[in-house]
């Protein structure tokens, strides 16, 4: 059985008290919600904090707020199955109530919340082992070794980002709050993560994630399509999120032109991937097969899986396609 290591446990109840206390204990400390990935990571050794704050008594962090005329707010201790479950993100927002959905089991999303799924760590099968197994190879470059197992020569790491929701918010424009004692500041999701699997946020380690900041829900329609081995529950080896902005012809409901455009995969590198030039296949046109195929076609291209997670990554990148197909393709109905 694996063991966590001692820590010291600390529950703030005020965001000013949780930021001073990991402010004060330094790069020791580390914040911890439902705990699903932490604690396994611990249990591993991957992270090993002396102090764990835990982010689940502050109230702030609990709540949903807005709507889809105005924009919603959602607090980044609320847990999946709330995210699942809240009837404004159903009827505004049902993409993200349909990807959260998708992560984990039940009894994972009870505990797990969409704070923690934003900070994931990255995944690689030769890191996400036990502390035995990762000695036995002489460890890795993302912690303990001195060598990426994956690409040798490579001085980066290619862990994966591994979130359902990350590619979502990407597509979608979503922005986080950040908290520190130095102050706030609001980042784009699109800006949020880094193309290395080891420093993988651009948040500092101090920084406490407080909320999710959604754009108003007109105007745009969105789709998450996830690759996994078992339909059950697994990490996507592949996510593709689509959101196409449009004009309504006449004031139907068909899409006559897409205004704006963004596709974003999932689980194939270290950050998400925002392909730009499958937006630009869709931009100005009505969403018809044979843009879609283009888009899809630009998605394929762009994909470069590596042999790190399940599936073989040649079918990984031709499943690019496929996923890009139906993300699309539902939009369009
Ligand atoms: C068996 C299993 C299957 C899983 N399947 C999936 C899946 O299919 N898809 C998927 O996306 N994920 C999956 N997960 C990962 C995980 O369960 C979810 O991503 C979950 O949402 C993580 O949330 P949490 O609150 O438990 O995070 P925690 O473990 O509490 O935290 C995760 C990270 O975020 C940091 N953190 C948390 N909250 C804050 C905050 N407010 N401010 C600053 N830092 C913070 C922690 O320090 C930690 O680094 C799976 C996990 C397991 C064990
Ligand atoms: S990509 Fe390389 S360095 Fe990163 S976790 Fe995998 S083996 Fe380790």
């Amino acid at each position: 059985m694996m063991r966590l290591p001692k820590f010291e446990y600390r529950t703030p109840r005020t965001i000013a008290e949780a930021v001073k206390i990991i402010g004060d204990t330094g790069p020791e400390a580390q914040f911890v919600a439902g705990g699903t990935d932490l604690y396994p990571n611990m249990k591993r050794r991957q992270q090993t904090p002396r102090t764990v704050i835990s982010v689940m008594r502050l109230s702030e962090l609990n709540q949903v707020t807005g709507d889809g005329g105005q924009g919603l707010v959602i607090g980044a201790s609320v847990t999946l199955t709330d995210i699942c479950e809240n009837e404004v993100i159903k009827r505004d927002y049902p993409v993200i109530a349909s990807a959260a959905r998708t992560i984990s089991t039940p009894i994972l999303r009870n505990m797990g919340t969409i704070g923690g799924n934003l900070l994931l760590d990255t995944r690689c099968n030769y890191y996400d082992q036990n502390y035995e197994w990762r000695k036995g190879i002489n460890f890795c470059l993302k912690k303990d070794g001195d060598v990426c197992w994956v690409a040798p020569g490579s001085s980066k790491c290619w862990a994966v980002q591994s979130s359902d929701l990350v590619p979502v918010m990407v597509a979608i424009g979503a922005k986080f709050r950040l908290a520190s004692t130095l102050g706030e500041r609001m980042i784009d999701a699109a800006g949020f993560y880094n193309d290395d699997g080891i420093d993988y946020l651009k948040k500092r380690p101090d920084e406490l994630l407080v909320d999710i900041h959604l754009p108003p829900a007109s105007g745009w329609r969105a789709s998450y399509q996830k690759l996994r081995r078992r339909g059950a529950f697994d990490f996507p080896v592949l996510g593709v999120a689509a959101c196409i902005h449009y004009s309504n012809g006449n004031g139907n409901k068909r899409i006559s032109e897409v205004t704006g455009a963004r596709i974003v995969l999932g689980a194939i590198a270290p950050s998400p991937l925002d392909v730009t030039e499958a937006a630009q296949e869709l931009i100005g046109k009505p969403l018809n097969e044979e843009q879609i195929q283009a888009a899809a076609e630009a998605c394929y291209n762009k994909a470069r899986p590596l042999d790190n997670t399940d599936f073989v990554m040649n079918w990984r990148k031709q499943m690019t396609r496929q996923y890009t197909l139906r993300a699309l393709r539902e939009l369009r109905a």
